[in-house]
């Protein structure tokens, strides 16, 4: 059974795009000097090399896909083959969002290894009308169409708007003739609107929005009426471990895009990622892509329907009878990323919410039978790695939940390390970042997002144990 361990959304810095869809939200201006040498060397702050060797199975504990897109056409993005290719040669999927025009850049990964054909899947973003305008709809369909000769999986998605209602027709028979079949439909939805009806983007009441679209018999079309209101703020989402985003110019990760940061992949590179799960602090009052944070990487568990599998928003059997999806992309398609990890023992879970809502800044009350159970494993936990007194490092809000944690698990905490060390009042010692204590048998980073950039400067002037505050459970 293949499955994928982790779904990284990863956001690659495109400098422009070819096309100018009218609905675009993404970019589509300032990007003339799109092959200025000087700018695209200072977009990534690593090199290929680095980053690649930074992201490698065994540092992200399993087989990952990483869905590709940019602010713009991805595949406008400096060195995206590269970066591609050295994920495959990783063992990793690939997911390339794009509008399926850049033919010099598709010709490439066609060019590919079976081996590596078989774990890539092209979402073909189908701008039907500004295709037509550009001339370029043979282009998208060669391509396209390329692929799948190929051996390589696509998935042609249209974006439900109301420019194109009077060319559905056409457009509908112009996609049947060339790939055997109807595009899915994403429906086009606005960020500011929650609720009931409309919250899609549209000048067609909610009956007219809905058989006009429902023709193209597309379940992500069906499920995004389902999913998009479902609550989830009382339930604990696994996004950061699951599923997360990262920017590839930084190597900065997040659980979910416009979240808090939760660490850097990049930096620290010597010691394996440290993951932490969104907990109960999710921000926002819906989970706002659903159908691949919920459907494919099973971040949520109880609120979303579990038998609803990602392969049937992508897949289409074809009027030939052969298939848009590969057997092996439809069979990672077919799982959950949920499916392959050990659940949290509840301990676990109750100190990654309660650092995860002192993070958001959320009130959060801990049950007395379960603060207690939490005590008992991070007393096991240090004692057995021989750690009776700690420092912590940084006294905000995390540090001081952890500090009356530690203390009441029976591990002492012997002094501070903070930049405000002038301004804190402590029974114990309280030194600068700079300053190595003498006391205590490690330091315990409580600013888990920045432990990549912390741990190798404590090194530096320290030989004591280093943890992250998400290491000591
Ligand atoms: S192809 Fe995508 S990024 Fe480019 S203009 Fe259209 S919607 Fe925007
Ligand atoms: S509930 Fe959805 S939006 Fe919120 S953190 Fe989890 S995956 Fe992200």
């Amino acid at each position: 059974m293949n499955g994928i361990y982790r779904f990284i959304n990863t956001n690659v810095p495109t400098l422009g795009c070819n096309l100018r869809c009218d609905y675009c939200y993404i970019r589509q201006h300032g990007d003339e000097d799109i092959l200025d040498i000087k700018k695209r060397d200072s977009l990534f702050k690593y090199s290929v090399e680095h980053m690649i060797s930074a992201l490698t199975v065994e540092r992200l504990g399993g087989v990952c896909m990483f869905n590709i897109s940019g602010s713009g056409e991805t595949l406008l993005c400096p060195d995206i083959f590269e970066i591609c290719e050295g994920l495959l040669r990783n063992g990793h999927y690939i997911a390339i969002i794009s509008n399926c025009t850049v033919t010099k850049e598709i010709e490439k990964f066609i060019r590919l290894k079976q081996e590596y054909r078989d774990r890539l899947f092209f979402k073909a973003s189908f701008h039907y009308q500004e295709l037509k305008r550009r001339n370029l709809l043979n282009t998208y369909a060669s391509n396209i169409n390329a692929l799948k000769k190929n051996g390589i999986a696509f998935s042609i998605e249209i974006v439900s708007n109301d420019g194109v209602l009077s060319e559905l027709e056409e457009l509908k028979a112009w996609t049947e003739k060339e790939f055997g079949a109807l595009p899915h439909v994403l429906a086009g939805r606005s960020e500011t609107k929650l609720g009931e009806f409309p919250k899609f983007e549209t000048c067609l009441s909610e009956e007219e929005f809905f058989e006009t679209w429902d023709e193209f018999k597309s379940p992500l079309f069906d499920y995004q009426y389902t999913d998009y209101v479902l609550p989830h703020n009382d339930e604990f989402c696994h996004a950061g471990v699951y599923t997360g985003s990262l920017e590839m110019a930084t190597g900065v990760f997040f659980a979910c895009p416009g979240n808090k940061k939760i660490t850097n992949m990049f930096e620290n590179t010597e010691e394996p990622i440290r993951f932490a799960p969104m907990a109960k602090a999710c921000p926002f009052p819906y989970c706002f892509c659903g159908f691949f944070l919920q459907v494919l990487a099973g971040a949520c568990n109880e609120s979303y329907n579990p038998n609803v599998v990602f392969g049937e928003f992508r897949d289409r059997k074809c009027t030939d009878g052969s298939h848009w999806l590969t057997p092996s992309i439809k069979e990672v398609f077919s799982h959950k990323c949920s499916e392959f990890h050990n659940p949290l023992t509840s301990a676990k879970k109750t100190y990654l919410n309660a650092l995860m809502k002192k993070r958001y800044g959320m009130e959060n009350e801990i049950n007395i039978d379960e603060y207690n159970e939490v005590t008992k494993e991070i007393k096991y936990k240090l004692k057995s790695l021989k750690i009776d007194k700690v420092v912590i490092y940084g006294y905000g809000g995390i540090g001081q939940l952890i500090y009356d944690i530690l203390n009441d698990a029976g591990i002492e905490v012997v002094a501070l390390m903070d930049k405000r060390y002038k301004e804190i009042e402590a029974k114990i010692p309280v030194y600068s970042p700079e300053d190595a204590p003498k006391e205590g048998d490690a330091i315990i980073v409580s600013i888990f997002y920045d432990y990549t950039e912390i741990a190798p400067k404590l090194r530096n002037i320290t030989e004591k144990k280093i943890l992250s505050v998400i290491d000591i459970i």
